[in-house]
């Protein structure tokens, strides 16, 4: 199966309640047959309105480190682990609500499928909840950060590496503290440029 029939079937998706109050599935997109594959959490509200990955303000945080870290976005594949945005009303706004790990196992057919089909030689975990999808619950992003560990999901077998949600360093409030979390952040996406070169 092609990443496009697979968007195609994504599209029709009810196996967990987020489709409800979602605009559309959110799929991934990118080289199909791409080396490094980039996963993040849950499309957010630009995401949402525009049904495409990282084209809100943490996708261009995550433009920008992958020029610093040398990295080609175009050489990419980026998805997220569930492809239907959560959230809750604040006033007129619609603020993120982390998905629950019911959520996170039904959509994991989608990421698996994904991986099966582009084959990449490693995957970047962006957070808490990609790294838990990937590596299982037992993941913790502040310990296990940066370090290329093997991993066998569906059919694919490959390597995943874990590092920060560009949304936690977007949230920091400290110019110093968020300068900090940046340059660790690129740290880590070199890392896995370099190990999947
Ligand atoms: S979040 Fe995933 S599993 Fe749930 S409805 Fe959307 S595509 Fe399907």
């Amino acid at each position: 199966m092609t990443i496009d029939e697979l968007r195609d079937q994504a599209a029709e998706c009810t196996r967990c309640d987020l489709y409800r109050n979602a605009t559309a599935t959110v799929f991934g997109e990118g080289a199909e047959h791409a080396r490094l594959v980039v996963v993040g959490e849950q499309p957010g509200d630009q995401e949402d309105r525009q049904g495409r990955p990282f084209v809100g303000p943490a996708g261009a945080l995550l433009d920008r480190a992958f020029v610093d870290a040398g990295i080609d976005r175009g050489s990419l594949y980026v998805t997220n682990a569930v492809k239907h945005f959560k959230w809750t009303p604040r006033g007129k706004r619609r603020l993120h609500q982390t998905p629950n790990r019911t959520e996170v196992v039904a959509c994991s057919a989608w990421l698996t499928a994904e991986l099966q089909t582009v084959t990449p030689e490693l995957v970047v975990a962006l957070g808490a909840t990609a790294g838990k999808a990937l590596l299982g619950p037992t993941f913790r992003v502040t310990k296990q950060r940066g370090q290329v560990v093997p991993a066998t999901i569906g059919d694919w077998d490959g390597s995943v590496v874990g590092t920060i949600h560009p949304s936690a360093i977007l949230r920091l409030e400290d110019p110093d503290e968020r300068e900090d979390a940046y340059g660790g952040f690129v740290d880590d996406l070199r890392t896995a440029a370099a190990w999947s070169a």
